[in-house]
Formats: C-alpha cells, structure tokens, sequence
C-alpha cells in the first residue's frame, strides 16, 4: 500500500542518509570538533539496500542518496549499484546530493549505475572564502569534481546557502557561473537545525531580501518549473538561466510535502523540522523485518506532522532542533 499521510500527502520521495561523517565541516551546518557515530550504529549496505527497497515497495519512485558527505562512505558505489537496479521496475529516479570533493573519482561510475542528476552544494567560488566556510581548503577539487560530472553525462544542479555578510555579495558571480555554463542554482535560507559555534542569526539572509536585490541588476520572471520539492523558480532574462528559491523561513510550503528522511542509523524523520521519528533500525534487526518495517512506515505516516516551525528572529536563541542536517540529510 502506497504511502499516505493524515493530511492525504502521498509520500514518494526518500531521502536517505548514508553516512554522518563529512571531509568538509561548513561553519553553518556542524562544528568544527563534530562528534561522528560510532560506525557499528550506521546501517550497513545490506540494511540501507533493504531499507530503501522496503520504501519502493511502498510507492516511494524517488530516491536521493545524501549524508554527511555520501561519496565519503567506502561502499556508497556498490549501495548506489544495487539500488541503480531498480531504476524502471518502481524506482524512477535515483539521485545524490553531495559536497562535490570526491565526484571526479566517482562520476563515472554514478553515470553507469543509473544516476542522471546531481545535486552539489557550492556556496562560494572564491577559495579563500570556501575554506573560511567550509574549513577546509577544496574549492580546486569541487570545481574539478562539477567538470567531471557534466563530462561524465550527469546533469549538475547547484545549492547554495545564502548567508548574510559571507556570501551575500557573491550570489550574483555564483549566478552568472552557473548560467554561463547551463547549471541552474538554487539558493538556501539557513536553516536553525544544530548547535554551531557562530549564531545563525547573525548570518539568516531572508531570500525576500537576496530576492529584491537580485532583481535591481536582472530581469526574473516566474517559472512554471518544479522538480518535485519546495523550490520556486525563475527565469533569468539576461543569463537564460533558473534560479531557484527554497525559502523554509520566509515562506512555508509544507502543504505540498512528499517526502521523507532516513538517517544512517535508521531513524525515520518525517519531517526535516519536526522531533517525531520511528526506529527503522529497530525493524530492521527484528525476527520478521518485512512485517515490523510496515508497521514502522505505518506509524511514520501517522506522526508526520502538518507543518515545519522554524524560526530564527532572535540573537542567541538555541536551534530549533538539536539534529543537525548533516545527521537527517539535507
Ligand atoms: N554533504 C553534502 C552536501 O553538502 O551537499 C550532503 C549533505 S548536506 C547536509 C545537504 C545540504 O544541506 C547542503 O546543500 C548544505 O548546504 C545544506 N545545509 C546544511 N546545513 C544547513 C542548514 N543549517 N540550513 C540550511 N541548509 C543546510
Ligand atoms: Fe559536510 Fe554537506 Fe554539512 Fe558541508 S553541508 S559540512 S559538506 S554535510
């Protein structure tokens, strides 16, 4: 039986996390001192694949493998080989998102198992500013890493996380970079989700504002684009590009929601801003894990709540959720 939450959303859409661990530590999404899992508390091949094949039996079509860094975990080819078997028989679309270090030693592989799309995060071109934010110095090997991908055949989408006073005067350059060469971006509102050392809202941009400011130098007209997700698009007259605006803060667009979030360790969130979760670990290590993970996406559907409550609208203010995204999988 297909998913279906109270509020008649159907649910096809996972996000699945494979890892925590990241070889980048951006200042907004984790401290520089993370503490990672231990690895004996992250599902292991066996279980992800199984877990991922219980949701496509369930009516999930759309599969985004993320993390922490997913192309940091040793048997993520051989993950994304098994699950690239399934493209056409209940899977459409099988995808990742990821912080580009690793994809020039990768792409081609990601290509021959199925992926067509990719997300990348890149919030700076300036390297400086990338190991400022990121703390570590790799902006050469994320650039290689995007080349490599659209060599390979894969289509590259950039995220970026708009954040007051580091790369807010950027988002223009970043823009013009990406249309230049047929990439659409999708710019980020911060999101309050974790205990960093800066405060969130010292740097919250609301798009509103990136917005306003963007259109003093460019001609945006609404897009009738979606991708499935609560970007809202539009056209660039003077690049012949997209823009993408995911505006958690500003506007809420859970009413369209459809999907849901697995971390590696097996914990089902049905929403990114919510506490609810069910231990999909738990069935899975059950003496009859077919039946105990229906019960298990049964009570997901039933906990997930109608909406987000993010707010960052006070200095100091502790996040809204102690998880940070690197652990649900942004
Ligand atoms: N490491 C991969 C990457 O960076 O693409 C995948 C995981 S990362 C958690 C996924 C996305 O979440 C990235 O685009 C990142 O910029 C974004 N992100 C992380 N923390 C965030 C936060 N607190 N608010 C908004 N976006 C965040
Ligand atoms: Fe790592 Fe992605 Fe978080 Fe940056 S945003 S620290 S690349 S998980």
């Amino acid at each position: 039986m297909n998913l279906v939450d109270q509020f008649q959303r159907r649910i096809s859409y996972l996000r699945l996390s494979v890892t925590d661990r990241c070889d980048l530590r951006c200042a907004y999404c984790m401290p520089e001192q993370q503490q990672f899992l231990p690895r004996k508390d992250v599902l292991s091949l066996e279980e992800l694949h199984r877990l991922a094949l219980g949701f496509i039996s369930r009516g999930v079509t759309k599969l985004r493998l993320t993390g922490g860094e997913p192309l940091v975990r040793r048997d993520m080819i051989e993950l994304v080989r098994a699950l690239g078997r399934k493209l056409g028989d209940g899977l459409d679309e099988l995808t990742l998102t990821t912080n580009g270090t690793r994809l020039a030693e990768f792409a081609e592989d990601l290509r021959e198992a199925g992926v067509r799309r990719i997300n990348v995060s890149l919030d700076t071109l300036d390297r400086a500013g990338f190991a400022r934010l990121a703390r570590r110095d790799c902006l050469p090997q994320v650039l290689q890493g995007i080349a490599a991908a659209r060599e390979a055949g894969l289509a590259v989408k950039l995220n970026t996380v708009a954040l007051k006073g580091i790369n807010q005067d950027e988002i223009p350059a970043l823009l013009e970079w990406a249309h230049g060469q047929g990439i659409d971006l999708t710019l980020i509102e911060v999101m309050p989700l974790g205990e960093v050392e800066a405060d969130r809202f010292d740097h919250y941009l609301p798009l509103t504002e990136v917005r306003a400011e963007l259109e003093r130098r460019y001609t945006l007209s609404a897009s009738p684009h979606r991708t499935g997700g609560p970007a809202r698009y539009a056209d660039v007259a003077e690049t012949g590009g997209r823009i993408g605006f995911i505006t958690p803060l500003t506007s809420n667009f859970c009413e369209g929601c459809n999907r849901v979030r697995a971390t590696a360790t097996g914990q089902l969130h049905p929403c990114l801003g919510g506490i609810e979760q069910v231990d999909l670990r738990a069935a899975l290590r059950s003496p009859d894990p077919d039946a105990a993970l229906t019960a298990a996406l049964d009570e997901a559907m039933r906990i997930k709540p109608e909406r987000h409550h993010f707010r960052i609208d006070a200095a100091g203010a502790a996040p809204a959720l102690a998880r940070h995204m690197s652990m649900t999988g942004g």
